[in-house]
């Protein structure tokens, strides 16, 4: 059977509620996560924590996480946006994003762009697994 070439797609995420929980926990799961995303797609930074330039981001995150994490982390790409996270969405390629929380105005661009469904809200208070069965089932490329 022929296989049919599937174009990469991008995953945007955020830091608190993706990463972390509570704001100092590592989520459940993550360095299978961050292997299996960064081996299968362009990753790359969205939060208020990264602006163009991901150093400052990783020293910080460093204090809450293992090396080999951190490891991972590193290879994220940074990105720059001035008010509104989808300013650095590259609207031409098919995307995913993870985000516990999105302001109005994003909400609006997104649907504007009709790319609402790109949005996975992710809730690791509610699902403490939810990373893990995100690569499983809706972030699977197989
Ligand atoms: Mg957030």
């Amino acid at each position: 059977m022929k296989k049919i070439k599937v174009l990469p797609k991008n995953i945007y995420i955020d830091v608190d509620g993706v990463i972390l929980t509570r704001g100092v926990a590592p989520a459940q799961h993550l360095d299978k996560f961050l292997g299996y995303i960064l081996k299968n797609y362009s990753v790359f930074w969205l939060t208020s924590k990264c602006n163009g330039d991901s150093k400052a981001l990783i020293k910080y995150l460093s204090q809450f996480l293992l090396p080999t994490t951190v490891a991972l982390l590193e290879k994220i790409k940074p990105t720059t946006f001035r008010l509104d996270k989808t300013e650095a969405i590259d609207f031409n390629r098919r995307f995913f994003l993870l985000d516990d929380e999105l302001f109005a105005s994003e909400v609006n661009t997104l649907k504007k762009h009709d790319n609402y469904d790109s949005w996975i809200e992710v809730n690791l208070m509610k699902n403490p697994d939810q990373l893990l069965h995100l690569i499983n089932h809706k972030l699977c490329i197989n």
